[in-house]
């Protein structure tokens, strides 16, 4: 709380220095926390596996989506974490700065097409984290993306069956096991499913980080067991290829 409080001080004594190059930012910027070249900088995902937009390996379908539920039709993510974006989100989560979800969402809907008809679904965080952050970062660009794509968010729809160690330090396997069974979903409306004359409904679920898949995978499966029929899924940054072959547990810090 001290550290928060501290932190809050030097924002408020230099609320105008960019949190990435450390330059001026215009008291008239939006968020007032990253200048414009800073967030020019951000190299944009494009491309790739037409499913979960990994870059394709040489020969060969792509490996990175092979593993995931069936149901989790395609995953998009704005840019890739670089010194920008990776500035950007742990402010966003460790700083307590949750006014930069404004930013965030902003720069995911100049990059991203706004997803089909349906529900955003912020991935949630276990209760211990949620009390201590103050704030689910998720929900926050969640909301900010709901009025940017006027989509209606769900918050409650999917919940932390238990609590998992934070990602940041695991290898793609430990990863996976961490998370899987992590979370539990609530059935969507009846406005979700195929209905007589009724247009099939989305959750989509929305996450700051795309790393390996592994959370959105399990998140998805949860959905999928609670009934909903086609889940797709958005985050703010992905990391960079070779950033998701971690070895012997070494941490891939953001
Ligand atoms: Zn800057
Ligand atoms: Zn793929």
């Amino acid at each position: 709380m001290i550290c928060r409080s501290l932190i809050s001080l030097e924002r408020f004594l230099m609320p105008n220095a960019c949190i990435v190059c450390g330059g001026a930012v215009s008291p008239r910027a939006s968020d007032g926390l990253a200048c414009p070249v800073c967030v020019s900088r951000a190299r944009a995902v494009s491309g790739g596996c037409s499913r979960c937009h990994q870059p394709l390996p040489p020969v060969g379908p792509c490996c990175f989506c092979a593993e995931w539920s069936p149901r989790l039709r395609w995953a998009r993510s704005g840019f890739w974490l670089g010194d920008e974006t990776r500035a950007i989100v742990h402010h966003l989560k460790y700083q307590h700065c949750p006014g930069l979800a404004t930013l965030v969402a902003s720069m995911m809907a100049s990059t991203l097409p706004r997803p089909p008809q349906g529900w955003l679904v912020p991935v949630p965080l276990g209760g211990r984290r949620l009390r201590h952050r103050g704030y689910n970062q998720s929900e926050r660009m969640a909301r900010q993306l709901g009025t940017r794509w006027g989509l209606p968010v769900a918050p409650n729809v999917l919940r932390r069956a238990r609590e998992t160690r934070t990602q940041t330090a695991l290898t793609p396997e430990a990863r996976l096991a961490n998370v899987a069974e992590a979370f539990v979903a609530s059935a969507p409306p009846a406005s979700a499913t195929r209905g007589q004359g009724s247009e099939v409904r989305w959750a989509i679920l929305v996450d700051d980080v795309l790393t390996t898949g592994a959370t959105l995978d399990a998140a998805a499966r949860a959905l999928a067991v609670a009934g909903w029929p086609v889940i797709g899924a958005v985050s703010f940054a992905r990391a960079m290829p070779f950033e998701t072959r971690v070895l012997d547990g070494a941490a891939v810090r953001f």
